[in-house]
């Protein structure tokens, strides 16, 4: 489009240039013409008063004329003037038949048949500069008087041009029958890489002129396309630039995130280290506390007076729930640093369930509280760790008996059906964040399950996540009541257990009405 733009700007400014080169040797021509009025009154000599008076007038009109001079009717030059320092006078006397510069004489000849202007073909003129001569044959009625003739430089064409019509950035030549007139710019400028537009003319005589307009092409649409495209680089470079830096950026935020993210684990690791070596190390003092506290009660050391047993009670009740928690914290730092064994054999699960529920016996009938077990004779083995598995069943028999005011608690162990199955324990799906890293065991298709219900104070299912979550307490008890107080850590340790053995602690809850916790355990195939 800028190309095609340019195009007829260039096409526009040489036919402005030919109207005014039309124009131009118009005026010559017509300032020839006026040398008529010297022969108004016959066809006889003139002055060189007279001839100078009418110059006088036409150097005003015309003033580009080199030269003007006027012949008689024989074609001997009788009068001249010059308008150029460099100009010379020519010889008195000289006959346009003669005279060999710029043809005058064919001219001349063309001019007196057509009885009218004639223009010449460039050449150099007498002052060394290239131009052209226009000759008006002058007649008087149908007689011959005299030739009127003046020449003009090429040079002065195009600079009357340029102070009316001035050429911009297109460079200008004028051609004459396909000879150059005058041109504004260096030869070479003319030709190499340019695109030309033109516009015809017809000379005094009628002769062919030509304005030709050249003009760089896409000159500056080249230039814009340039700019535009130097531009969109440069705007491109920068993006590079930028996207880079911000590669960089994350690279180094990546690794810094990677760095902070391994000193989190190990800073995790060496806390769970610490509490299972400084748990470990409270064990031992405890477990004395208790024993010596059991021997008092016990007598061994004498009958304990009576206002004496009361706060001896209390120690020993302090001391169990401390030496129960710091197992606790063991157990959670063990598992936390992947240190928990885990011994696998065959496991009854009826006779398990069985043992753990007469351990609690004496706590059930303490809280007035009915225990039913449903245990079908038939159920499959399940090869796991006896350990754990006991400690999770115990840990939610304990919460039933610790949450539950009235009423009783149902025990009841199944062959469940692999659909009820969580689904990421048949690996459908994978834990959830909450629930945390599973076991390596590969998921079973066969599920024995472990369910304990109460009918106790429930649990919200909003909480139902936050409960398996170390030192997460809902609705403790008071401080003083060490049974209902709890540590918060009984849940988070009985799911990472059954999730080591690969299974899982489930819940379903009703606030109010009561709660089911189930273990699920994988049954041998
Ligand atoms: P705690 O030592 O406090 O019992 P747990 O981890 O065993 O710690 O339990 C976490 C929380 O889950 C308890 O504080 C309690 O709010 C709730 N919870 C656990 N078992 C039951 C239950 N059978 N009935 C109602 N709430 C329960």
């Amino acid at each position: 489009m800028l190309v095609a733009t340019r195009r007829s700007e260039a096409e526009r400014a040489a036919g402005e240039a030919a109207v005014f080169v039309r124009g131009f040797l118009n005026v010559h021509e017509q300032a020839l013409q006026v040398m008529r009025t010297l022969y108004l009154r016959g066809v006889r000599d003139v002055s060189d008063r007279e001839f100078g008076s009418v110059v006088a007038v036409l150097e005003n009109h015309a003033p580009s004329f080199r030269r003007l001079w006027l012949t008689d009717s024989a074609g001997v030059i009788r009068h001249e003037r010059v308008f150029h320092e460099r100009s010379v006078p020519r010889a008195a006397g000289s006959d346009l038949d003669t005279l060999r510069t710029l043809e005058l004489r064919a001219i001349a000849r063309l001019a007196r048949r057509s009885r009218g202007s004639q223009s010449s073909n460039t050449g150099k003129l007498l002052s060394g500069e290239r131009g052209f001569a226009i000759i008006e044959a002058i007649y008087i009625d149908d007689t011959f008087a005299a030739f009127a003739g003046g020449t003009i430089s090429g040079l002065s064409v195009l600079e009357a041009l340029d102070s009316l019509v001035p050429g911009g950035s297109f460079s200008r030549v004028i051609l004459a029958s396909g000879d150059t007139v005058g041109a504004d710019a260096p030869p070479e400028a003319r030709f190499v890489g340019y695109r030309t537009a033109s516009a015809q003319l017809t000379a005094p005589g009628g002769s062919p002129w030509e304005v030709v307009i050249r003009y760089q092409a896409g000159y500056p649409g080249r230039v814009a396309l340039w700019t535009t495209a130097l531009l969109l680089m440069g705007s491109l470079t920068i993006a590079f630039i930028h996207a880079r830096r911000q590669a960089l950026r994350l690279s180094e935020r990546t690794v810094e995130l990677e760095r902070l993210s391994a000193e989190l684990l190990r800073a995790n690791r060496a806390k769970s280290e610490f509490l299972a070596s400084v748990s470990h190390e409270l064990r031992t003092p405890l477990n004395a506390i208790v024993g010596f506290v059991d021997m008092l009660r016990d007598g061994v050391y004498g009958e304990m007076p009576p206002r004496q047993v009361a706060p001896i009670a209390r120690v020993a009740s302090s001391a169990t729930h401390l030496r129960h928690l710091v197992d606790q914290v063991l157990d959670i730092a063990k598992l936390a640093a992947g240190r928990m064994e885990f011994h696998a054999e065959p496991v009854d699960v009826h006779a398990l369930v069985t043992e753990v529920a007469s351990e609690m016996e004496s706590l059930l009938n303490e809280r007035d509280l009915h225990l039913r077990l449903i245990l079908p004779p038939s159920l499959p083995r399940v090869s796991t760790d006896r350990t754990h598995l006991r400690q999770i069943i115990l840990n939610l028999l304990g919460n039933a008996i610790k949450y539950t005011r009235e009423g009783g608690i149902l025990v009841k162990a199944q062959l469940a059906d692999a659909k009820t199955a969580p689904a990421h324990l048949t690996g459908e799906a994978p834990p959830s964040p909450v629930t945390g890293e599973m076991s390596t065991i590969p998921p079973a298709s066969r599920w024995v399950t472990v369910s304990v219900t109460d009918s106790g104070i429930g649990i919200a299912p909003t909480d139902f996540d936050r409960i398996f979550e170390e030192f997460e307490q809902v609705n403790a008890g008071s401080r003083g009541d060490s049974i209902v107080r709890g540590t918060g850590l009984g849940l988070a340790i009985s799911r990472r257990l059954a999730r080591l053995l690969g299974g899982d602690v489930t819940v379903s809850s009703e606030v109010g009405k009561g709660s089911t916790f189930t273990l699920w355990l994988a049954a041998d195939a």
